[in-house]
């Protein structure tokens, strides 16, 4: 049976903190799914349609890579697409308190999934979505941040 993790987010944007841990779970898992999630009650910055872009275009080169939205618990989804790993990146003990409680309720939801952290590369933890929102909205150039720039998805 095929090893297929869902990685979840929000990617508001997708960054190169993201990037590094569907690499890396590229080691672990046949298949990574990225799932973006979809809150109808949380509006994004980036345009949806904008993330798919820029996340197909980074992984062209990589077939077992794809990326699906989704308005649902990630559990459910996860069940759905046969991905009975959910895989996350942890940057530091906030990550972790969060991660902790989303993990069980995941498991509540969907008793067979497994969560699976990999710990951020030291060189991108200090990049959040966050902060790179910030930056865009006053002006600043944040291709540094991303996998591949803005400007090639537009
Ligand atoms: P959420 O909005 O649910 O926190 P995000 O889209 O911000 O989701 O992040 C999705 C996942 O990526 C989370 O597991 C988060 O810890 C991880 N992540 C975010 N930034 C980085 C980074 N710089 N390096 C590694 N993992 C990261």
């Amino acid at each position: 049976m095929s090893r297929i993790a869902l990685f979840p987010g929000s990617f508001d944007p997708f960054t190169r903190g993201h990037e590094d841990i569907v690499l890396r779970g590229l080691k672990l898992f046949d298949e990574v799914i990225i799932g973006i999630g979809r809150n109808a009650m949380k509006q994004r910055y980036f345009p949806i349609e904008d993330m798919i872009r820029l996340i197909e275009l980074t992984f062209a080169p990589y077939p077992n890579v794809r990326v699906v939205s989704y308005d649902d618990l990630t559990a459910n989804i996860a069940r759905q697409l046969g991905a009975r790993f959910l895989l996350r990146g942890l940057r530091n003990t906030t990550d972790f308190e969060y991660e902790n409680s989303i993990s069980q309720v995941n498991r509540f939801v969907y008793e067979d999934v497994e969560t699976v952290f990999l710990i951020t590369s030291p060189h991108l933890a200090p990049i959040s979505a966050t902060i790179i929102r910030e930056l865009h909205r006053y002006g600043k150039n944040i291709d540094d941040f991303l996998p591949i720039s803005l400007e090639r998805i537009r």
